[in-house]
């Protein structure tokens, strides 16, 4: 009885707060979205605890403590003024600096932005480093751009950016639109402006300039040691396995050379304009030269191995047969009829390489047919998580070996299955990987922002 009008009570919370945020942020479907599948899996807390509700916590932590906006005004190549629009949302600052990546791509708005910052609240508390939640980005395309353009590009987001963040303050990234260069023109620009070498504002930088081994193949490795440790509680592994993973991007690149090391099969991978199937399995040299080196499209895969077949398209890559399917291209790639789709082709694991790349139906068909699943914020964590781990090295003026970081990011990775686990066995969900990581993520911000007043 008393049970039960807790649990009314927490689903009253939950809507109330809900509510809110659909009426301060109207039409941001994707920040709703992000903010739905966290507060279902908070139920049962906020039932058992409801300090959390006499704190205001959910109201706070909806509400990100700062949006910038900005312009973003550049030359292009013949000369022309462009204008982009430029952001950062520092989400929530309990556990540390704000840290999340930098996304640029025509999709980028408002919402994209608070959804991504909303999960990186709870990914970043998972990785179990200090470091808040943020995201920033912009509407900039750097599809077809020279060099010298997203030289002026980056640098103009930045002179306007740099006012925001520091080291101590908010530390950025990358994400889907911003590599290595990128960040290494932001850092050129920042360090011009601040006539200071602050290392630690910026993460993923070049090796030869305070960047971190092993960050740039996190992200991947990270998502492969997640879904291993899945897979081994289920008595299963990678070895054998036939594996198909979207994108061909940085996440995807290492998610498919771990799977490879582990003994699996990469049969498929893709860009935004459509993807490959390769029976023989991916050739992964030739992803690496097509889209690290050459800048190419992944269509261009099938001139070096006419055997292999290119669909254009995205949604397709869902159709081919796998044991495990690794989305990671970008959110909402997988919605209920490519979850069906895997699912009827006997899918046996999926582990979210992307940000949300599951619609909330998609997830509800994985849980119903016993799919082992992986959720994003669990899952791709070991990005964040090194570059919290390339922070520490910039503090410290030294740089850990490739071995040593490696190893940390397995023991982080291990460690987030096992605290999503158990948060999940302790609220009566066993094995619901959504609602353990949810938890096990918010308590701990929950509990230091208790801790540190309302402020
Ligand atoms: N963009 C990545 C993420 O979504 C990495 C962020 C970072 O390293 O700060 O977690």
């Amino acid at each position: 009885q008393n049970q039960h009008a807790e649990t009314q009570f927490a689903k009253d919370y939950v809507a109330e707060v809900y509510d809110l945020v659909i009426k301060r942020n109207p039409n941001e479907q994707e920040f709703h979205q992000a903010v739905k599948e966290v507060f279902d899996s908070l139920i049962p807390v906020l039932a058992a605890n409801p300090k959390y509700r006499e704190h205001g916590i959910l109201e706070r932590i909806v509400e990100p403590e700062r949006v910038i906006s900005f312009q973003v005004p550049w030359i292009d190549d013949h000369g022309t003024v462009q204008v982009n629009r430029g952001f950062r949302v520092q989400f929530n600052g309990a556990l540390g600096p704000y840290k999340g990546g930098l996304r640029f791509h025509p999709s980028v708005n408002a919402s994209i932005i608070k959804f991504l910052g909303f999960e990186q609240i709870f990914k970043n508390s998972l990785t179990g480093q200090p470091i808040g939640g943020g995201k920033g980005g912009s509407d900039f395309d750097p599809k077809g751009k020279s060099d010298k353009e997203i030289m002026r590009f980056t640098q103009s987001f930045m002179s306007e950016l740099s006012k925001y963040i520091g080291p101590d303050v908010d530390v950025p990234a990358g994400d889907i639109g911003v590599g290595a260069r990128e960040i290494g023109y932001m850092f050129g620009q920042y360090k011009k402006i601040r006539r200071a070498y602050e290392a630690g504002v910026l993460t993923g930088k070049g090796l030869n300039y305070g960047g971190s081994l092993a960050r740039k193949e996190a992200t991947g490795y990270g998502t492969i040691y997640f879904v291993e440790e899945m897979l081994r509680d289920a008595g299963l592994g990678f070895k054998g396995s036939t594996v198909v993973v979207s994108g061909s991007g940085n996440v995807s690149i290492y998610a498919i050379e771990k799977a490879y090391q582990l003994g699996a099969k990469v049969v498929a991978c893709s860009d935004s304009s459509g993807y490959i199937y390769d029976e023989q399995g991916i050739n992964l040299e030739t992803v690496k030269r097509l889209k690290e080196i050459e800048g190419k499209r992944i269509s261009d895969y099938v001139i070096d191995h006419p055997h292999a077949q290119y669909y254009p398209g995205c949604s397709g890559i869902w159709s081919i047969p796998c044991d495990i399917a690794l989305p990671c291209a970008t959110q909402n790639e997988i919605d209920e009829i490519a979850a069906n789709l895997l699912v009827s082709n006997g899918v046996i694991a999926v582990g979210e390489g992307a940000n949300m790349p599951s619609t909330l139906q998609a997830i509800n068909i994985f849980h119903e047919n016993k799919v082992l699943f992986g959720p994003a914020k669990a899952v791709n964590a070991g990005g964040v998580a090194v570059s919290a781990l390339e922070m520490a090295q910039n503090s410290m003026r030294l740089s850990w070996t490739f071995e040593e970081v490696d190893t940390k990011l397995q023991e982080i990775m291990k460690e987030i299955y096992r605290n999503s686990i158990n948060a999940a066995h302790e609220y009566n969900a066993p094995g619901n990987l959504v609602v353990g990581a949810n938890i096990a993520g918010f308590t701990k911000v929950a509990d230091a922002m208790i801790a540190q007043g309302v402020i």
